[in-house]
């Protein structure tokens, strides 16, 4: 089990590094006590708070090495922990905290105002220090103190027991994506689901054990992130994390990953592309690196190409999943000859615990809902050479939306096959399989991905809506080059707007306080009244034709 195992890496190589970020580290022993200790902490806090375990425990932050001792006691201690990066809004992050309803939110850094209802435990300024030891500086969100301002490690929790960990169905992680209603959607993945991830990432890419260095891009709230996390604590390896400010320096990122012996490489497409602006970034750069795993957006075939001229020592792979279904399901060493035959590149195989299928699911909407959200038989998928939308099942779907059971009747279904109940889930991608292998072919909705980040157009449009000025909101992707360069937001305000520089900036103000910087449009257009179509919907070909 994954604990166990990093529990013995722990024993194996005390002294290895398990976790670096700049120069703050954290060693597998180091991660082993703190983490017992936190758990030890947490069930006692249980006890005395009669806290139902499995209530998540939301954990914030930004790359620190204490949130994976946060993460591993959580878990410990029988709690599924939701990582908040630090970079989110205040208004939404206590949007999380208080839709998941956790107990308490642990934090390495000093939590700010805001982020968190009356009624929430907090323990912020966490510390590890150089024996494993954990410093905890506790209070309620109302600044007075709930327990010992500070209550390092004491004696009577060493003697503890640990308490049962996260078992095989129960819910290891939720990470929260954009929602289309407004309200980000927490995805529950169970322990079974992570496992059946890493029980294929694993053999598949066959990291040494002891002896990898992973490159850690995206944050802990990003379901990418799990990947470089587990795979490296699973194989004892060190990951190795990047944070926001050394991205937003090229020139101290370069002069980091010089240092820094990453073998596996895990990213977006788009952070490699930005990388590859640069001609000094290859083998020279990175002498080590193995594999490039790529996931969570399409891998342009320039930018695989680029990489193997850059890197022929290392292999690129497409990896295709959404965070519903445990990062990736399916994928595909990028060769020279895939190279040759194909432009867009095909997302590859499925892992073969689980389906990907293709399939006209309005049709079968309405039997998944006669069957009170479940089919009476596995559905049927299109030949070769059809499009359809891709469904995904197996143990690595997730187990819903936390406390969202309507969007989750909406995404999520079952079938029962030989005893066996496949968890399916609805990805709205569009897809079609040709000479054997997967093909992504763009969304069938709103939701788009911008530099690597999952968003759904209806929740800026939502969160525009409930602005005083905004009457009626409309959100566009706009292209260039094939690519999605940026959104643009199309208002009706129900009235003249005088200064439209002074009203843009405002907008943008005012949605800062709900939404991540990404996805604040960068461009406004301020409309009299919204085109329409016929049957009465907005019509997104006219704004969009007015674009070009
Ligand atoms: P996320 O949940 O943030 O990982 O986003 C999942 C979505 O990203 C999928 O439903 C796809 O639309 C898109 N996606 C993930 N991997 C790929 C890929 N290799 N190629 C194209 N799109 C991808």
């Amino acid at each position: 089990m994954l604990i166990e195992k990093i529990n013995a890496w722990a024993k194996l190589c005390p002294e290895r590094i398990a976790h670096r970020q700049r120069e703050k580290t954290l060693t597998y022993a180091q991660l082993k006590t703190s983490s017992d200790a936190l758990a030890m902490w947490l069930d006692d806090q249980r006890e005395r708070g009669e806290i139902r375990r499995g209530t998540p425990i939301v954990v914030y932050g930004h790359k620190e090495p204490e949130m994976l001792t946060c993460f591993i006691g959580c878990v410990k201690a029988g709690f599924p922990y939701i990582p908040v990066d630090s970079a989110t809004p205040p208004e939404r992050s206590r949007q999380i905290t208080e839709v998941s309803g956790a107990w308490i939110v642990l934090s390495p850094q000093h939590l700010p105002e805001g982020i968190v209802q009356t009624g929430i435990m907090v323990v912020d300024d966490l510390v590890v220090d150089q024996e494993g030891n954990l410093g905890l500086a506790g209070r309620d969100n109302l600044g007075k103190s709930s327990f010992p301002l500070t209550e390092w490690q004491v004696p009577e929790y060493k003697m503890r027991t640990v308490p049962t960990c996260i078992q095989e169905d129960e819910v290891y992680y939720i990470i929260y994506t954009s929602g289309s209603t407004g309200v980000p959607k927490g995805v529950q993945i169970t322990l079974r689901a992570l496992e059946s991830f890493l029980n294929w990432v694993n053999p598949a890419f066959q990291p040494e054990e002891k002896n990898e260095v992973f490159l850690n891009q995206a944050p802990f709230s990003f379901d990418l992130s799990v990947m470089d996390l587990y795979m490296s604590l699973s194989m004892g390896g060190t990951l190795w994390s990047v944070d926001k400010d050394q991205i937003a320096n090229p020139k101290e990122l370069f002069a980091s990953f010089y240092a820094s012996g990453i073998s596996y490489w895990v990213s977006t497409p788009s952070f490699a592309e930005v990388c590859l602006m640069d001609p000094s970034f290859k083998d020279t750069l990175l002498p080590l690196v193995k594999r490039f795993l790529f996931c969570g957006e399409i891998l342009t075939h320039d930018c695989a190409s680029k990489l193997l001229q850059r890197f022929p020592q290392a292999q690129v792979e497409n990896l295709y999943g959404p965070t519903e279904a445990t990062v990736a399901v399916t994928t595909l060493t990028i060769t020279p000859e895939i190279l040759r035959t194909f432009n867009p590149l095909p997302v590859g195989e499925v892992k073969p615990d689980a389906l990907v299928l293709i399939c006209d699911t309005d049709q079968l909407s309405a039997e998944i809902a006669a069957g009170g959200g479940s089919l009476p038989h596995r559905p049927e998928a299109f030949p070769e050479g059809k499009q359809g939308e891709m469904l995904i099942a197996g143990p690595n779907v997730s187990v819903g939306y936390l406390n969202n059971p309507e969007q989750t009747g909406k995404a999520f279904f079952t079938w029962q096959e030989n005893d066996v109940t496949w968890q399916a889930y609805r990805t709205g991608d569009a897809g079609i399989v040709k000479e054997g292998l997967l093909f992504y072919q763009g969304r069938l909705d709103f939701q788009v991905k911008l530099h690597g980040y999952r968003i759904e157009l209806g929740e800026i449009e939502e969160n525009l809506r409930q602005l005083q000025r905004v009457e009626n909101a409309v959100v566009l992707p706009i292209e260039r080059r094939g690519k999605i360069d940026y959104l643009q937001a199309f208002i009706t305000s129900g009235k003249s707007v005088e200064d439209e520089f002074a009203a843009v900036l405002a907008l943008k103000e005012e949605l800062r306080q709900h939404l991540p910087e990404y996805m604040i449009p960068r461009r406004f257009k301020f409309l009299d009244k919204m085109p329409m179509t016929p049957n009465g919907k907005v019509d997104r070909r006219t704004l969009l034709g007015g674009q070009q």
